[in-house]
């Protein structure tokens, strides 16, 4: 139960400069960069071993003019970054918060691999919805769980203090907003009070809080959560009895291909590189390549609410990048035919209606031509046999919503003005997807939560004593 205390600071048992609540990417992130301004940060985790949303994240960074774009003569820039995410937002982002994470993007990605020998590569054989050049930077096994143990050695390396298998429940609080502390209760029940100078916030979101997701995202209620269960809403539930301004709590990021029953994510690439979505009925709905996050709802608006991914031989090989597809294909989640009307059978749909819509598709790519919805096919794009199609559903991945901040992180007062050393970043804070699934850009997620855990470390720092 999260609960906020004012002017009821007791003794401590023990204190530290900065207090950071949470072991994810934003978490740890904050962390190393406060230890390189001479802080001695402590991380509060509620898990033995940090895993969080990070760890279910395939581990992705946008970032643009980092040095491994230029070795592969991709041309991009901050500017052009900041225009892909308004764009996808609808211009609902807000345009400092952007500004500030654009700009220390490629930085972001050039420290980690710099001062913590991260091993990023750029993704160069599929890119992602609304993004203008190549740019999403991932570790070698294509996962999150990889950046979140890679953070973690980092931090132990430095020496970080990360006291795992502690859940903060409760903040202590001056009436001027003035953070003093937090209590944490034990793995045994046990709780300690420990003071400090200044509060990170990188407890994510409230999309592990299915009271929190009826209330604010109801369109989502009754769909699978996929994203860490422990993000139950705490920074939401303090903010609001502290007075902090929140904002887009509407907002998420979904995801419109978990196979299902087996609830292992298929990569986007798989539409992005030419396959199609159809329904029950053998029908395509929509333009699939308007994002995967919108295209949670379209799925769960489906007969049945699924829907079948298909594509063939060749995304797959992309596909297999992916530690998850694989494990997807181990499960037995994928059927595959030499023919279309095989595949059809095998999916157990009406064959005709699905031999139309694939003829329909294959006759648009040849001519580079838009369809119905408005997607676009390319004639590089045929399928060919053997091909490939697996059932899906749609997933609340994380909710984008959350404590309004300015661009050092600081939160904001529902008067505009900032509370004196509380801090947020990643899911805790609000997101510059706007205020729906569809502002989700591709990347948005760990963008927010690396660049800003920085950002936060460092201007935290300034507040803690040495
Ligand atoms: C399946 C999936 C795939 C994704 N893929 C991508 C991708 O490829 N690229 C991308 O950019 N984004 C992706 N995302 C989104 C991305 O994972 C998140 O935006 C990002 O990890 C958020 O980082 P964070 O540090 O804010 O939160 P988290 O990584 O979730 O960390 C928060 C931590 O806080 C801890 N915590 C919470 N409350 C408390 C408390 N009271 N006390 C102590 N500890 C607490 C939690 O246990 C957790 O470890 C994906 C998300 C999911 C679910």
């Amino acid at each position: 139960m999260s609960r906020v205390e004012f002017d009821s600071i007791g003794d401590w048992n023990a204190r530290a400069p900065l207090l950071i609540i949470g072991a994810g990417a934003a978490g740890l992130c904050a962390a190393l960069a406060a230890k390189e301004a001479g802080i001695e940060a402590v991380v509060i985790e509620r898990d033995a071993v940090p895993s969080g949303s990070t760890a279910l994240s395939a581990g992705l960074v946008p970032a643009a003019g980092t040095r491994f774009q230029r070795a592969k003569g991709v041309a991009d820039s901050a500017d052009q970054l900041a225009a892909d995410i308004q764009r996808k937002a609808y211009g609902e982002a807000p345009a400092a918060l952007v500004e500030t994470i654009v700009r220390g993007s490629a930085p972001v990605i050039e420290w980690l691999t710099e001062r913590h020998a991260f091993p990023f590569e750029l993704i160069e054989n599929f890119n992602y919805p609304g993004h203008s050049a190549l740019r999403m930077h991932g570790l070698p096994s294509r996962t999150g769980r990889e950046l979140i143990d890679r953070l973690r050695n980092a931090a132990e390396l430095s020496g970080i203090v990360l006291l795992t298998g502690c859940i903060a429940q409760t903040l202590f609080a001056e009436k001027d907003g003035r953070l003093r502390g937090i209590e944490i209760v034990q793995g045994d029940g046990s709780r300690e009070r420990i003071g400090c100078d200044a509060l990170i916030l990188a407890c994510n979101g409230y999309g592990g809080n299915p009271a929190l997701v009826r209330r604010f995202i109801p369109e989502m209620a009754d769909a699978l959560y996929f994203g860490h269960p422990g993000n139950r809403g705490d920074a939401v539930l303090w903010g609001e009895r502290l007075g902090a301004e929140l904002a887009c709590l509407g907002a998420y990021q979904g995801h419109g291909s978990v196979a299902t029953p087996h609830n292992i994510l298929i990569t986007w690439a798989v539409i992005m590189e030419g396959g199609f979505q159809v329904n029950a009925q053998s029908r395509r709905f929509c333009d699939e390549t308007c994002g995967y996050s919108e295209q949670a709802a379209q799925v769960l608006c489906q007969p049945g609410g699924t829907a079948w991914d298909v594509f063939d031989a060749r995304i797959a090989g992309i596909a297999r990048q992916f530690e998850d597809f694989e494990a997807a294909e181990r499960a037995g989640a994928m059927l595959i035919a030499d023919s279309v009307d095989e595949l059809a059978g095998k999916m157990r749909l009406p064959a005709d209606t699905f031999a139309e819509e694939w003829h329909d598709v294959e006759t648009l790519k040849a001519r580079g031509a838009l369809d119905r919805y408005g997607r676009r096919f390319s004639a590089e794009q045929e399928l060919r046999p053997p091909f490939f199609a697996v059932k899906v559903t749609g997933a609340l991945f994380h909710s984008q919503g959350g404590l309004v901040i300015d661009t050092t992180g600081r939160v904001k007062r529902k008067d505009g003005s900032l509370f004196p050393n509380l801090f947020a970043a990643g899911g805790a804070a609000v997101g510059i997807s706007g205020t729906s699934a569809a502002g989700y850009l591709s990347g948005n997620g760990l963008l927010t939560a690396t660049v800003l855990g920085r950002v936060v470390g460092q201007a935290a720092s300034a507040l803690a004593s040495h």
